[in-house]
């Protein structure tokens, strides 16, 4: 099995082979196929097992194959991620696979000046990588819009649970269009990820490694 059963397009692999990647993980092997036919996915996997490129890909996939650009102060899709540093991780791997793409991946955390990254929203974003609390002031702020917003990711979701990030999940969940693709994925399937699933999640395809 490679990157090109998959049916990814060229332009993903290439980049995927120039960081030696060549080989899809368990995850990606099992989430890739059924994210790229647009379901909704429930993924069990830890951190190192490749869930970041089994959500990345399948996006990037369908924003590559779309040519509208995002439009000024949109987002084409969201990635929430619990820390700034996950969220960091996420936009690097992201950021790699789609150099040369002409997709913008923008990063949106605490910590940071809120200036710069108002100024790049305002642009227009294809990925947007974003803690919660950061996100929502940009939000509260009109520096920033998701009802364009086509994918949306949970990553490590269980972790976004434990940190209280319930309350900003209920604000930002609304402002997407309904007609989305949503992706969850966490480490431990507590009970009250079934709940997240059935607030959030259409049919979900559920899968594990
Ligand atoms: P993640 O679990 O998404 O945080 O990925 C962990 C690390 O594995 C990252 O450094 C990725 O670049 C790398 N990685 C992801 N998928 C693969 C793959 N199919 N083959 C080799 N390395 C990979």
């Amino acid at each position: 099995m490679d990157f090109d059963m998959l049916g990814l397009q060229p332009a993903l692999t290439t980049a995927l082979a120039r960081q030696g990647i060549t080989d899809p993980s368990p995850i990606q092997t099992k989430a890739i196929p059924h994210a790229m036919q647009g379901r909704d996915v429930m993924g069990l996997a830890q951190t190192g097992s490749g869930k970041t490129l089994a959500f990345g890909l399948p996006i990037l996939e369908a924003l590559l194959a779309e040519p509208e650009k995002a439009a000024p102060k949109t987002v084409r899709g969201l990635v929430l991620a619990p820390t700034r540093e996950l969220a960091r991780q996420i936009t690097e791997s992201l950021g790699a696979l789609a150099e040369g793409t002409g997709l913008r991946i923008g990063l949106v955390v605490g910590g940071v000046s809120p200036r710069g990254q108002a100024q790049r929203l305002a642009r227009g974003t294809d990925i947007l990588v974003a803690t919660p609390g950061r996100l929502i002031d940009h939000l509260d702020n009109k520096a920033v819009r998701l009802d364009a917003t086509r994918f949306l990711v949970l990553d490590e979701a269980d972790q976004m649970l434990d940190l209280g990030f319930i309350h900003a999940l209920r604000r930002i969940a609304p402002l997407l269009p309904k007609d989305r693709q949503t992706m969850l994925f966490s480490a431990t399937m507590p009970k009250q990820m079934e709940e997240l699933s059935r607030a959030y999640l259409t049919s979900p395809v559920r899968v594990e490694v």
